[in-house]
């Protein structure tokens, strides 16, 4: 490869010519989602008419033990959103807005509202999605109910194609995909970023931000306009600090806090309030499935309830501005769920049962694949000890650190960053000694 490290720590990968291709010819993306839309719909024909059994049915191998779990939460936390170059549902967008209506999609970013003075717009719409598309795989049992993934799957698609429909410019990608909210977060935490070395003049698909290069960062959807608009223009592969860019954050943005918030709520306090709140009397004489949508709910309320007052504490002690600093430290909170996301489900699934998952998978494509299903049992609980009492805390120290970072660089002094600091440490540390008590 002759690609090169320059002096800030960035390597242009595009002095490849295998790489430059890849990124500049326009046939690559439409090639590659041509495979990646055959497997989506082949996954939920497959689904519907494969066996029971989650852990065989091709289908839900390929949405819940592949897809949404690891490749999906390790590509946003060390690439950004490069997902979106590969994603099914965004190649259908694509494809299907240009026999739309094409009008402009509602936006709100210029009158907002205001609750409890923090400027709410519609991309907090994107935290509704993603809880939405969350609550039936566990809640209802997608997730282990093959049979019931079409009617999780084709409502999704329509929305997406009912909103290409009528609005322009990647409208679903921007405002309602349930990911997308989540990639805007999970971006700011990755190692690395993948983007064009300066503004390139290509007016950007999506008009986001103004953002005219390709960039894994940014609320950007890798519809590779600006590489194949400027073949000439270079692709850095750049190296920071996992959470970095919440520091030096431009723009921040309230909403980008919200979602924070909500994969906190919905992945580790869900597991401990959720199941808490669930097994009450009151909450478990209701009918059907408000039993645990009922918990899910109070999860996510008394995570931003929490959140809000216990920054009210901080803000108000040491002085800081109420806006900014909610949305820096909200942002600060991520690494808490995807962390507990990436050792629960994803390292965890992985050594239990990845093998199998990839045997399911590779088969269903009609590749012979016999790996072992997974690791042996003892090293499945080892790390489900060294889960609950390491991982999790490095979660903490994760978390914290972003925290502590926040706290010196909004104030002028380290009495006042001390302030800022320890009511958010603190309650990070409560609520995750709660969920390894419960583990
Ligand atoms: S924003 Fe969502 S739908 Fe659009 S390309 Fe990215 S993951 Fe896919
Ligand atoms: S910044 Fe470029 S690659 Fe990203 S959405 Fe806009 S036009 Fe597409």
């Amino acid at each position: 490869m002759s690609t090169e490290t320059d002096s800030n720590g960035s390597i242009t990968i595009t002095r490849n010519r295998f790489v430059r291709f890849l990124f500049t010819n326009k046939y690559v993306q439409p090639t590659v989602n041509l495979l990646t839309v055959g497997i989506f719909f082949y996954a939920i024909y497959r689904a519907a008419v494969g066996p029971a059994d989650s852990s065989t049915n091709f289908g839900a191998v390929a949405f819940f033990d592949l897809w949404w779990s690891p490749v999906m939460i390790i590509s946003l936390l060390f690439l950004g959103r490069i997902w979106c170059f590969f994603c099914p549902l965004g190649a259908i967008v694509r494809f299907t807005q240009r026999f739309g209506l094409r009008r402009h999609f509602p936006m709100y970013t210029h009158t907002k509202w205001f609750v409890y003075g923090l400027p709410i717009s519609i991309l907090s719409l994107t935290a509704v999605t993603f809880a939405l598309a969350r609550w039936p795989m566990y809640k209802v049992g997608v997730a282990y109910t093959p049979s019931l993934i079409p009617y999780y799957w084709l409502p999704i698609l329509g929305v997406a194609v009912g909103v290409s429909l009528v609005y322009q410019r990647q409208a679903f990608c921007r405002y309602v995909c349930p990911a997308t909210g989540v990639m805007s977060v999970t971006a700011k935490l990755s190692p690395l970023e993948v983007a064009q070395t300066s503004e390139t003049g290509v007016q950007c698909a999506t008009l986001e931000y103004e953002s005219e290069y390709l960039s894994t960062d940014r609320r950007c959807t890798a519809c590779m306009k600006c590489t194949t608009e400027r073949p000439d223009e270079d692709v850095e592969l750049r190296f920071r600090w996992p959470g970095s860019k919440i520091v030096t954050e431009r723009i921040p943005l309230v909403d980008e806090a919200i979602v924070a918030l909500v994969i906190w709520a919905i992945f580790p306090i869900d597991h401990v309030l959720g199941d808490a709140v669930a097994s009450t009397a009151l909450v478990q004489g209701l009918p059907g499935l408000l039993t645990p949508t009922t918990a899910y709910l109070v999860s996510i309320a008394a995570t931003i309830i929490g959140f809000t007052a216990v920054h009210r504490l901080a803000s108000d002690w040491s002085g800081l501005e109420w806006t900014e600093s909610f949305t820096k430290f909200g942002l600060a909170y991520a690494p808490l769920g995807i962390m507990y996301s990436l050792g629960a489900h994803v390292i965890g699934g992985l050594l239990e049962s990845g093998g199998e998952s990839l045997n399911v998978f590779a088969n269903g494509l009609g590749i012979a694949l016999a790996l072992p299903a997974g690791v042996s049992p003892a090293i499945v609980s080892s790390w489900e000890v060294f889960f609950a009492t390491g991982w999790l805390w490095l979660a903490v120290a994760w978390s914290g650190s972003i925290a502590w970072q926040v706290a010196t660089t909004m104030t002028d002094s380290k009495r006042r960053a001390l302030r800022a600091f320890v009511p958010h440490v603190a309650f990070m540390s409560a609520c995750t000694f709660l969920v390894v008590l419960a583990h």
